[in-house]
């Protein structure tokens, strides 16, 4: 098939996309609108079906390698660190695929740009579009490097806060607050630290850390932060310590380390879910750019990565284009929203301090239904 793809932003989905069409054959390139990467230093969990997909992409190792399999997750008691529960991490696809994966963004990001650098997808950093317009076969879009391509069709890759999305939709879809917001900082990882371990605090907030590497892990406190404020970001350090101040030695010792504002990294949550179809004509969005929910469940990078495999399976197909993207939309809607939707009930939950809440159900619903084949 001689067709030609655009993809807009050299994210997690922008770049498996890119890697899973090039693999087909399929002429690609990429436009990511920062010249220096932006990719936060704190990690990420994820889970089986993640470690799955990029697999497809001919990545799965190196990511494994990059990161950090740990066993599972201990529920710990916050004043003395008894162990409460423990839900270790059996892998419901399969032994090769981990269970669970502490894995630093830049690590990640490091694994896919390798990747499309190998396999010489034209990448082209701090341009992005200005406009595209569409015909009955193909798109035209202008670049704010003042350059011009046709394509037979447009990859939204663009996350969160989608430009894409804003044009294609009218700005119909908008981020809009969760009511919580996650504060990470990375720490050096205890040598016997091979679980991720959550602390019972109370219910309003999560606290937990995970393994990154050998030598580092991330501490993390999910919790309310009513209003959306904003946080000057000389004062990081400090709000995040605030938000582990009264829940005992083991989790003062881990604020004590919390010094440098400029390595916290704070996101409030902002989630959008477009409805489907997540295309109109030959412009598709995929990833947070479709589905940006909160992190809860620590899917958000597979449900991104899984996009994209299915994306350049479909495209690599003889249908029509309307019948390839319809085809995406059947194969990835109820998934990526289930997935979502468990996301933020997780989330709800807390905010609500809903005394009928039932996470536990939640993460078995949720690993079976990772394990079933995209
Ligand atoms: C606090 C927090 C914690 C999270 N924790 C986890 C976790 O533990 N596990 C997990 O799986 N997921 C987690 N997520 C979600 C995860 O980060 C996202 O689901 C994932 O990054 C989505 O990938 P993406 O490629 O769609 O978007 P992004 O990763 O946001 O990539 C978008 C790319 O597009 C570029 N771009 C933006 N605008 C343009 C434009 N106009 N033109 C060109 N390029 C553009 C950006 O620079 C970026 O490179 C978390 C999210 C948050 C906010």
């Amino acid at each position: 098939m001689s067709e030609k793809v655009l993809v807009i932003g050299g994210g997690i989905a922008g770049f498996s996309t890119a890697i899973g069409l090039h693999q087909r054959g399929i002429d690609v390139e990429i436009v990511e609108l920062h010249k220096q990467w932006q990719v936060y230093h704190v990690g990420i969990i994820v889970q089986s079906n993640f470690i799955r997909a990029l697999a497809q992409l001919g990545v799965g190792d190196k990511a494994v390698q990059a990161g950090y399999p740990y066993k599972g997750w201990r529920f710990l008691k916050n004043d003395d660190g008894k162990e409460l529960a423990r839900d270790e991490g059996v892998s419901s696809i399969g032994e090769e695929y981990p269970a669970d994966l502490g894995l630093a963004r830049p690590a990640l990001h490091d694994v896919l740009f390798n990747k499309v650098s190998e396999l010489n997808i034209p990448l082209r950093q701090g341009v992005t579009f200005t406009s595209f317009k569409q015909t009955n076969d193909h798109v035209v879009v202008e670049f704010t490097d003042g350059t011009q391509g046709t394509y037979d069709i447009v990859v939204a890759a663009d996350g969160a806060y989608s430009k894409v999305r804003e044009e294609l939709f009218a700005g119909k879809y908008k981020p809009e607050f969760f009511g919580q917001g996650v504060w990470r900082y990375n720490l050096k990882r205890p040598k016997d630290l091979e679980w991720a371990e959550g602390y019972i605090t109370d219910p309003t907030r999560s606290i937990g850390t995970v393994p990154l590497t050998e030598e580092e892990m991330y501490i993390f406190v999910c919790c309310c932060e009513p209003g959306n404020p904003y946080f000057p970001p000389e004062t990081l350090a400090e709000e995040m310590r605030k938000r582990l101040t009264g829940y005992g030695p083991i989790i003062d010792s881990f604020a004590e380390q919390i010094t440098d504002p400029s390595l916290v990294v704070y996101r409030p949550l902002e989630v959008c879910i477009v409805p489907k179809p997540w295309y109109k004509g030959r412009v598709v969005l995929i990833g947070d750019a479709a589905h940006s929910a909160t992190p809860h469940l620590g899917q958000g990078a597979a449900m991104a990565v899984e996009d994209a495999v299915v994306l350049a399976e479909e495209l690599d197909s003889p249908a029509s284009m309307e019948q390839r993207l319809e085809r995406f939309m059947e194969r990835r809607f109820d998934r990526a929203k289930y997935i979502a939707t468990q996301s933020m009930q997780l989330g709800q939950w807390m905010i609500d301090l809903d005394s009928n809440a039932n996470p536990i159900g939640v993460y078995q619903e949720v690993r079976k239904k990772i394990a079933e084949p995209i």
